[in-house]
């Protein structure tokens, strides 16, 4: 009978498919089920032949095959025979190394399959251990910590799997998804009944619309502290660290050739292992000098985009030429930084994942203080730590035939740079090269007779690859090595190295290094090192001053300026001393944003932000800066009348000292600029016959004016006070009054700054120490102040009404207050200029 015969034939054949697919390890069900579906049968079965199995393979691998049964691109067959040889061989062992493979093969063209780049990107020969994958796990659930205590077994374990996925992609999954369980069990213990109830997502509870709060008439609408992360976050142009694997760069040569810096995958799974997936940034400041407002940007950008990723940022003292720097710049570098409110990071051991005490142990720079306490003072670091290491570096880069000796002098260089042509010892042989290295090392030859150079290209169009000096002689002592070195390495040589053997994720710097990114490139990757993301970011350059250490230097050391901290200069510890806020300085670096255009920055834009930050946080208080005393005749002598008055517009957090006492006397002093014999509609001071209002105080009337005995110098005036309140007042005055009857009141000294230079860009000037304003510092010696002020602290602020932001400066002694203006009132800066995000 034809039919049974065609059933028995086929379930004959179907039992041979059957135990062909048993024989690849897969279990009984998925064996039957694939045989359900023809296609994937026809297409299991063609894998298996062309993967060649004749006895049957292992679980794991007949898994893989099934896969590539189900999934694999239907437009790169001519490439899976391949790729099969790859899963026999066991090199890919895993899915998501699979789907790596499907990824590059379905792009990749007939003709073009690299091995190279094909095993690179499916992370062939990256074994990740088991207890990388414990480390990892642990990470991941230390960075989510909060979250799993809140929602416990109700978590979201494949987010989490998700993660260690991402810093381990090549890691087995399934010993991941053991460690994971066995981790949560640890910290959770056995599961609770609360575990199994279904979680209730919250609402997003709706934002309160912003408190109107109503702005100081003198300060623009808008408003720095509605520069949220939410509205602007400067920092989402930068790649994440797993995604250091993408080029950014060309690298052109003059042979025509072009590299494009990568990293391989193999070297990025160690970083990322080193690092935990974390941001590492650093800031870099050379010790030559105190740090200014730009450097606040700088700041901003690399401790700012740690702190937005949760990442850590090293302050690296780039301390390579011992020649400028010095001990007091150091000790104020570490000191500024704390103060701008940016911490080094610091990492103990218990916080610390095994990532981090790996990379430095691995590093072998840092220390640990005993077992117990483990902690690792790792937060500041100096380019010169590294001293060793570089010097080890470079006798790799010699035996590598990518350094040599160099005899030309400097002119030498700088004549054969110009011309295009290779020095005469460029080729000399290694061996030489390496002897006379070591000679320079042991002071064996005199400074300025030879130079350690990288083998570049001296035909490039870019002169930062014409051959770079990577070390020079110089027998000085060095500020923090000492006088271990005759030999120093140059920036180019240093930064990029230091930069990879801190697992730097991002080297932000600004945009005159751009050209030398191919130089940073080209020396990690002679050395075979991790190549960090190199991304540079506009100077910032503030209107009407100079930033240049140089300049800076000469400013301080020729004594145009009275230090370094002169209120005047763009110092952080001069803007520190003449009232900014480290919040308003972040505030103004925020708003100036990451941009990569040139351009120079208005004063008045920073000064926005200060007087911002000032209306929020400096009380108020009362001082006349050129006294006109004025006789209230209707005012009884001996009293003394306390006035109660604001220290801020509007209270302030419900401080109870909001007010601050006031007295009121027969004799009083007002502005001399708020008296005008001739009156005039646009004045608001006081004239003969005219009544103003002393703030917090009453209306007064001018009823009689005293001059100078045959002068027309005001020197009195006669005043009626109406007790009553009765009178309205064109004007508001801040006023002084005799604490008691014919007491003086506290005379203080008031300095007023301005532009300390009279064009906007003096830097670009050949004499631009002309271009310094002669009136860029007023002092006034005996402002008066009412008697609140008295007990005025160093560093202290304070809005005087009507007058403009004041600090107290450090020159205060007991006898003498004195008191720096930071801003003025009101700002000369278009409100619609201002940045809002
Ligand atoms: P200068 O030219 O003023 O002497 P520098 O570049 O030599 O400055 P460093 O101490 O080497 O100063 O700088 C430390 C970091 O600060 C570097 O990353 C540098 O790019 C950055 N930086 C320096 N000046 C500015 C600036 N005006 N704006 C933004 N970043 C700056
Ligand atoms: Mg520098």
């Amino acid at each position: 009978m034809p039919v049974e015969e065609d059933s028995n034939a086929k379930a004959k054949k179907d039992g041979e498919v059957l135990e062909q697919f048993l024989k690849i390890g897969l279990d009984e069900r998925t064996a039957q089920n694939v045989l359900a579906n023809s296609k994937v049968t026809v297409n299991l079965l063609e894998v298996i032949r062309e993967a060649e199995i004749q006895e049957g393979c292992g679980k794991a691998t007949g898994n893989l095959l099934y896969t590539v049964s189900t999934k694999y691109p239907t437009n790169a067959l001519e490439h899976r025979p391949r790729l099969l040889k790859y899963v026999i061989s066991n090199k890919i062992k895993s899915n998501p190394q699979l789907e790596a493979a499907f990824g590059y093969l379905s792009v990749v063209g007939s003709d073009k399959f690299d091995a190279d780049i094909f095993e690179d990107k499916c992370g062939i020969g990256i074994d990740i251990s088991p207890d990388v994958i414990k480390v990892t796990v642990e990470r991941v659930l230390q960075n989510n910590m909060e979250l799993i205590l809140a929602q416990r077994y109700r978590m979201n374990v494949g987010g989490l799997l998700g993660q260690v996925r991402e810093l381990q992609p090549w890691a087995d999954g399934k010993i991941v998804k053991e460690e994971m369980d066995t981790q949560l069990k640890k910290i959770l213990g056995e599961r609770l009944p609360e575990d199994e109830e279904k979680l209730v997502k919250k609402k997003k509870e709706k934002k309160p619309k912003a408190e109107e709060t109503k702005a100081a008439a003198d300060t623009p609408k808008m408003d720095s502290d509605k520069i949220t992360p939410e509205d602007s976050n400067p920092f989402a142009i930068f790649p994440k660290p797993q995604e250091n694997i993408t080029v950014h760069t060309e690298i052109f040569f003059s042979d025509g050739s072009i590299w494009r810096p990568r990293n391989s995958r193999e070297k990025l799974q160690k970083h990322l292992y080193a690092t935990g997936g974390k941001v590492f940034t650093r800031f870099p400041p050379e010790p030559n000098g105190y740090l200014h407002v730009g450097h606040a940007k700088a700041m901003f950008v690399d401790f700012g985009l740690a702190q937005e990723t949760g990442g850590y940022c090293y302050l690296r003292y780039d301390d390579t030429n011992p020649d400028a720097e010095k001990l007091e710049y150091i000790e104020h570098i570490q000191e500024i930084i704390g103060w701008m409110g940016w911490k080094p990071f610091k990492v103990g051991f218990d916080d610390a994942s095994l990532f981090l005490y790996h990379t430095f142990f691995s590093n072998n720079v840092f220390e640990c203080n005993g077992s117990d306490s483990f902690v690792l003072e790792m937060q500041i670091t100096f380019s010169s730590d590294y001293f060793q290491e570089l010097y080890d570096l470079a006798v790799q880069l010699i035996k590598r035939g990518h350094a040599y000796v160099d005899h030309q002098t400097s002119d030498e260089i700088k004549e054969y740079r110009e011309k295009k042509l290779d020095s005469p010892w460029r080729d000399r042989p290694v061996a030489e090269s390496l002897k006379l290295f070591d000679d320079m090392r042991r002071g064996m030859i005199e400074e300025g007779k030879a130079t350690l150079r990288m083998k570049q290209d001296m035909k490039n169009d870019n002169f930062n690859m014409y051959d770079l000096i990577a070390y020079r002689i110089k027998f000085t002592t060095h500020p923090h090595a000492g006088d271990k070195w005759c030999i120093y390495p140059s920036y180019d040589y240093t930064h990029c190295i230091v930069d990879s053997l801190e697992n730097i994720t991002h080297s932000l710097c600004t945009l005159e290094f751009e050209s030398r990114r191919a130089s940073y490139y080209w020396l990690l990757e002679a050395l075979d090192m991790y190549l960090p993301y190199v991304w540079e970011y506009s100077r910032l350059n503030v209107s009407n001053t100079v930033l240049s250490k140089r300049k800076l230097n000469r400013l301080v050391t020729e004594n145009w300026v009275d230090g370094w901290d002169d209120p005047r200069l763009m110092t952080l510890a001069a803007l520190r001393r003449r009232g900014a806020s480290p919040e308003a300085l972040n505030a103004f670096c925020r708003g100036v944003g990451i941009t990569r255009s040139d351009n120079i920055i208005r004063m008045d834009l920073l000064e926005h932000f200060i007087r911002d930050d000032l209306n929020k946080n400096a009380r108020r208080s009362m001082v006349v800066l050129n006294p006109l005393k004025v006789i209230i005749t209707n005012f009884k002598d001996s009293v003394v009348e306390e006035l109660e008055a604001k220290s801020w517009p509007e209270g302030k957090d419900g401080d109870p000292s909001s007010t601050y006492k006031v007295p009121l006397t027969r004799v009083v002093y007002i502005e001399k600029s708020d008296f005008r014999l001739v009156n005039s509609k646009e004045f608001y001071g006081l004239s003969p016959g005219k009544s103003v209002l002393l703030r917090y105080a009453y209306p007064i009337k001018c009823i009689d004016v005293i001059f100078k005995e045959n002068t027309q110098e005001v020197i009195e005036i006669h005043a009626e006070y109406d007790q009553a309140k009765t009178t309205k007042p064109k004007g508001v005055l801040h006023w002084v009054a005799e604490p008691s009857a014919g007491v003086d009141p506290l005379k203080i000294e008031v300095r007023l700054f301005d532009k300390l230079f009279l064009s906007e860009n003096p830097g670009e000037l050949d004499d631009w120490l002309a271009d310094l304003n002669p009136n860029s510092k007023v002092v006034i010696e005996d402002a008066l102040a009412v008697p609140a002020l008295k007990h005025a602290k160093i560093g202290d602020k304070f809005q005087f009404e009507r007058i403009g932001y004041f600090c107290v400066d450090r020159d205060t002694t007991a006898e003498k207050l004195v008191f720096n203006r930071t801003v003025t009132l009101r700002s000369s800066y278009p409100k619609d200029l201002v940045p809002q995000s």
